[in-house]
């Protein structure tokens, strides 16, 4: 397979078993897709259908078994629908975790925290400790500590699911603007309709037993996006139309 240096990531005929002493169970099959760098591609799927799954196997953190990956990527990061903060650390000191793991100094990397944290809005919020934070709040620090190693991928596995609607649409926003400044490629695991029409410029549609590509949509709507419009409904339904051929 030729490597194409416009594509942050390349699926071939990729699959994958999860281990286990008896027998391997199959996790994903046959998955073919590529990610164009800078895009933003959304992962859409039933619950347990292998999107969790697919996470991993892109970052590396899972074996596959057949077929062919190419990873044109350097700096991947990942934000978590459960947030995954340190609760010993406050919000500073969990941004600014991967950059002490780095070799950082201290000073520098506290500085680049608090950029990061300034970012996301929570600048007033640095000393502050997890427990002390609202889920939302959470979520802003995971992605400031994501952004604080300028990723060239970003990877957010359901990062709105734990917040209500109100709070998730003002984090969207605000992520919708992070990823223009920076234009960094994202991979965002989602299963709300409109938020992946008004998202993604690519959208994997994976179904279960095993994990597999049902479809790939474009959503080729200019930005930013006008979720009100004809145009938008129609990938709406389109979208709507998929979903109800695989459940
Ligand atoms: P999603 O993220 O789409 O909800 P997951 O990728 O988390 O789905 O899981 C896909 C399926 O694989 C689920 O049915 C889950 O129970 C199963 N699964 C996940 N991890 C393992 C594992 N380590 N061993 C066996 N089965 C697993
Ligand atoms: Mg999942």
């Amino acid at each position: 397979m030729q490597n194409n240096p416009e594509m942050t990531l390349v699926l071939s005929r990729v699959s994958a078993d999860f281990a286990s002493d008896e027998k391997n169970v199959p996790a994903l099959r046959d998955i073919t897709f590529s990610v164009r760098k800078g895009s933003f591609v959304s992962v859409f799927g039933p619950s347990g259908a292998g999107k969790s799954t697919l996470m991993s196997l892109i970052l590396g953190l899972m074996p596959h078994t057949t077929g062919e990956i190419i990873r044109n990527f350097s700096k991947p990061a990942m934000v978590f629908q459960n947030y995954a903060l340190f609760p010993w650390l406050s919000a500073l000191d969990n941004v600014a975790f991967g950059l002490r793991m780095s070799g950082m100094n201290r000073k520098e990397r506290e500085r680049i925290a608090q950029e990061k944290l300034k970012e996301v809005g929570l600048e007033h919020l640095a000393s502050h400790y997890p427990a002390a934070l609202s889920g939302g709040q959470r979520q802003r620090v995971g992605l400031a500590r994501a952004l604080a190693i300028s990723p060239d991928l970003l990877i957010m596995d359901e990062p709105f699911s734990n917040l209500d609607t109100i709070t998730a649409e003002a984090l969207k926003a605000d992520l919708l603007k992070i990823w223009r400044t920076y234009g960094m490629t994202v991979i965002m695991v989602n299963h709300i309709v409109p938020d992946t029409i008004e998202l993604a410029d690519q959208i994997i549609v994976i179904g279960s037993h095993p994990g597999h590509v049902e479809k790939i949509l474009s959503v080729d709507l200019p930005r930013p996006r006008e979720t009100r419009s004809p145009q938008f409904f129609k990938h709406v339904d389109q979208l709507t139309e998929v979903i109800r051929t695989i459940s």
